[in-house]
């Protein structure tokens, strides 16, 4: 959005320099929204400060709320729910009484400068896992087509950027919806051939998504991170058949061997919910065995938060918060133990990292094994510029971050 309001309006990071502050908020789960409302309410105020002042609210929270929201906050210039994200800019030229500008998403200037850009090749999902909002906030499963996703790439490499991270709601079922039916294999095989020096990541990859097209695409090519993100949710057969995804440990710990066997230095990233209604004392020790015998780099751990509009809020046998909140607590210290049980065993190896910037008096960079924003970093000495490649031997771990020193 801030790409796309480059040509018409000057991005200002400080609010009080602003005319209008659009509110880019998020809504699938309640402390979200609860997040989102506290800064529009916050917005309200810097509106009332200054006559003339425009506040914008954006993204998942209008689409979930709609109308009631438009009652419920005046003060809010106007909403702009997910799928009018691409008309930011009119939104805004309206609002100050300018004429609509022209600029299209491709070709918008990037507004976050950086070595990583995320790609989004798809949106939406079809799944309707019980506890939910994605699909009721996100709309169907849609995919980008190839040529769009490939055109968006060169750009973005043409503008430096050095990793590419593709994400959607289910990446795995890229396609799936386009004539012909393309697979997710092909398009990477396809973005992994562009010019340049760059490395491309698979964020968001259903388990039953992961075919021996797409590990072979990972073995073959380079320049794809060998790093998965396989959200499981839970490793007990009946919590995931109430959650409406099915299938139980035994058959993800084969998936995990699987992608294992065709990937041995594959990095695993996972996410599980605890406290799922119904979910007994007995299925948490499954997952935690499960969890142990997987032995995933990083672990994402939510508690339950029932939703309204979804299935599983109205399930019987609803778990306390506090219990669901002292059961993610306990896989959670699990997972850090596994996960920087594994960080340690990077000592020794020599890696090439990407320079992302400068973090206390060190450089920031990440290996292959580190998506940004949610793992650690890898440190070292010296002074690379962000956005270039550089060897190092990794010499330390402190948690889930790496440090190093340079090769080259
Ligand atoms: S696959 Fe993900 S986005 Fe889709 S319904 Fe399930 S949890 Fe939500």
């Amino acid at each position: 959005m801030a790409g796309l309001l480059a040509s018409s309006c000057r991005v200002v990071p400080d609010a009080d320099d602003a005319d209008v502050l659009v509110i880019n908020t998020c809504a699938f789960i309640t402390p979200a929204v609860e997040e989102a409302i506290d800064a529009i309410l916050d917005g309200a105020a810097w509106r009332a400060a200054r006559s003339g002042r425009r506040l914008v609210v954006a993204g998942c929270l209008p689409s979930r709320y709609g109308d009631d929201l438009v009652r419920e906050l005046p003060e809010v210039d106007a909403f702009v729910p997910v799928a009018d994200e691409e008309r930011i800019a009119h939104v805004i030229a309206a609002l100050v009484g300018q004429p609509p500008p022209a600029q299209t998403l491709l070709d918008a200037p990037r507004a976050a400068p950086g070595a990583t850009a995320y790609l989004k090749i798809s949106d939406g999902c079809d799944r309707r896992c019980s506890y939910c909002t994605i699909p009721a906030i996100r709309g169907p499963y849609r995919s980008r087509t190839a040529d769009d996703i490939v055109a968006e790439a060169t750009t973005l490499l043409e503008r430096e950027v050095r990793e590419i991270v593709l994400v959607g709601q289910d990446i795995t079922r890229w396609g799936s919806d386009l004539p012909d039916s393309p697979r997710l294999a092909g398009l990477v095989r396809r973005l992994a051939a562009l010019d340049g020096d760059y490395r491309i990541r698979m964020m968001y990859v259903q388990p039953d998504g992961i075919h021996d097209e797409l590990l072979q695409t990972m073995v073959e090519h380079e320049r794809v991170c060998r790093y998965l993100e396989v959200p499981v949710q839970h490793a007990s057969r009946s919590v995931l058949r109430a959650m409406g995804r099915g299938g139980d440990g035994e058959a993800l710990l084969s998936l995990v061997d699987r992608i294992r066997s065709a990937l041995p230095d594959v990095v695993l990233r996972t996410t599980v919910m605890l406290g799922f209604p119904g979910e007994t004392r007995a299925d948490v020790a499954e997952l935690a065995a499960f969890l142990e015998a997987a032995r995933f780099d990083y672990v994402g751990v939510f508690a339950f938060s029932p939703e309204d509009g979804t299935r599983a809020a109205s399930l019987p046998d609803q778990v306390p918060a506090r219990t669901r909140r002292a059961r993610a607590q306990r896989i959670r210290d699990l997972a850090d133990r596994i996960g920087t049980a594994k960080a340690a065993e990077w000592v020794g190896r020599t890696v090439r990292v990407l320079v992302e910037g400068e973090e206390d008096g060190l450089v920031a960079s990440r290996t292959c094994g580190q998506a940004p924003e949610i793992d650690g970093l890898t440190l070292f000495s010296g002074s690379s510029r962000p956005g270039t490649f550089v060897t190092v031997r990794i010499v330390d771990a402190h948690g889930y971050d790496l440090f190093a020193e340079a090769m080259t």
